[in-house]
């Protein structure tokens, strides 16, 4: 793959650095939208070379750090999950935010109970999409399955939503964020840009969420709004900061 910019700084709502770590690979990959899951690598040593260098980039200037890579955090090597701890403690991080497939839910309490021993608040997020769970399912293959937003929510603390995908609505976007909201300490939704995957934006519909759906929850402090998936600053090509 091009050179990604792998780490940012986010000054605005939940300011936090990021980072976007590189591990074995996402094991679903079936998600129709997506080709997110081409980041990876087998190589751990590789991985771990490349996080650390990443992950020395953090200056804990606001105590909070997401880490990122395509698929969940039990796709990163044990040496970069440690690298991940140390700079924890070395750089004063005190809530630290991962994501997580729906199938990989079961190791979240072995990790929030890892981190809090070294005094780190742990926030999952899961990538939803989308509580229209026919949709989700038949259309995007996101592989929950399991209809209910607040048994969905149970195990995790944030979720990520799709914004601009051929069939939705004004009313169905909205209502998406809104049962996010209900269920979920904080949403993002990403606004569908074009990419290699099957399942295309639509440019009407993006236009839609853009002048009647995003206004809403724009200054909204639980609400993140990416209208560029590169919005936080990684996951783009070109030098990183
Ligand atoms: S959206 Fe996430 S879970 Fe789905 S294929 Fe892409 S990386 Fe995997």
């Amino acid at each position: 793959m091009a050179e990604l910019c792998r780490y940012a700084a986010i000054p605005d709502k939940n300011p936090r650095e990021i980072v976007l770590l590189r591990g074995s690979g996402c094991k679903w990959r079936r998600c129709r939208f997506c080709d997110y899951h081409l980041d990876f690598s087998r190589d751990e040593a590789a991985n771990f070379a490349l996080n650390r260098a990443v992950l020395a980039q953090v200056t804990g200037r606001y105590g909070r750090l997401e880490a990122i890579n395509s698929g969940s955090f039990v796709d990163l090597d044990a040496g970069t999950m440690a690298e991940i701890g140390r700079v924890c403690t070395a750089k004063g991080v005190h809530t630290l935010h991962f994501e997580c497939h729906w199938r990989d839910r079961a190791a979240i309490p072995a990790l929030r109970a890892r981190f809090v021993a070294q005094g780190v608040e742990t926030r999952i997020k899961i990538g939803v999409e989308t509580f229209d769970a026919l949709f989700r399912e038949c259309y995007l293959d996101k592989g929950i399955d399991e209809a209910d937003p607040a048994k969905i929510a149970a195990p995790f603390d944030e979720c990520c939503l799709l914004a601009g995908l051929p069939g939705q609505t004004a009313e169905s976007m909205a209502r998406d964020i809104e049962t996010g909201l209900r269920h979920f300490r904080r949403v993002c939704v990403n606004l569908m840009t074009g990419n290699t995957a099957p399942v295309q934006p639509d440019p009407a519909v993006r236009a839609v969420f853009v002048r009647e759906v995003a206004p809403r929850w724009m200054c909204d402090p639980r609400v993140d709004i990416l209208l560029e998936n590169t919005d936080f600053g990684v996951g783009g090509t070109g030098n990183a900061e």
